[in-house]
């Protein structure tokens, strides 16, 4: 049999998307991507937006149209809530990197197929290792059944912080389910909330963990503080 030296340029391809340097190369491998059908129905890609140190990732489902046009995650009417959810804990976009499970538009704003998020699952593998957050947000049952596979459903575990495989995770209801069903964005508030103590308890550990690092004065010096 002949060398093909095509299989090998694929093979080269293949892995190259499981590494990337920044974020910046990644959203550039999104936006040529063809790995499923919705590369070629979409308008833009969208692969996410947000600061490469950013201690909050929040993962949503899919583009929805708006999302599709512009090129940016949660710009519609649930983009509108996550921002005011994010302003009542203090936060605003700028301090959280967006994004979803799917960075392509599936048609008629349908569900994501299984397919189609494991076709897109390196993006988000890569975005978890480049960015290292203290905390991922997994917006909705979508993102909650990829990122945590086998866990309780939304319902039951909204609001509470799951650690896996060295990240920690707080699912929450997703803000397109909190506009349609009223009831829900009562406990949205609440989820949002269980977020800013989990940030606020983190933060105390680390100023602790500052303090027992830091050397004791010696006697001398504790005398030319006091007298
Ligand atoms: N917009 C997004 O970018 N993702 C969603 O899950 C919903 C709206």
């Amino acid at each position: 049999m002949g060398f093909d030296p095509s299989a090998v340029q694929s093979v080269i391809l293949t892995c190259d998307l499981l590494m990337f340097s920044d974020l910046r190369s990644l959203s550039r491998d999104v936006h040529d991507c063809r790995r499923c059908p919705l590369g070629f129905s979409r308008t833009h890609a969208v692969p996410g937006v947000g600061p490469e140190n950013a201690r909050i990732m929040i993962v949503g489902e899919a583009p929805g149209q708006n999302e599709d046009l512009q090129g940016e995650p949660f710009v519609g009417a649930a983009g509108k809530l996550l921002d005011q959810l994010l302003g009542g804990i203090g936060l605003s976009r700028s301090d959280v990197f967006i994004t979803n499970i799917l960075k392509c538009r599936p048609p008629g704003n349908r569900d994501p197929q299984p397919a189609e998020a494991e076709a897109c699952s390196p993006y988000l593998e890569q975005q978890l290792r480049l960015i290292k957050p203290e905390v991922v947000l997994v917006l909705g049952r979508h993102a909650l059944a990829r990122l945590l596979p086998g866990y309780e459903s939304i319902s039951r575990l909204h609001g509470k912080v799951v650690s896996k495989d060295g990240v920690t995770y707080i699912p929450v209801y997703h803000p397109a389910a909190a506009l349609y069903n009223s009831f829900l964005m009562g406990p949205l508030e609440q989820d949002f909330k269980a977020v800013r103590a989990h940030l606020d308890r983190a933060e105390e550990r680390r100023q602790a963990l500052a303090v027992a690092a830091t050397p004791a004065p010696k006697p001398e010096e504790q005398l030319t503080l006091f007298g």
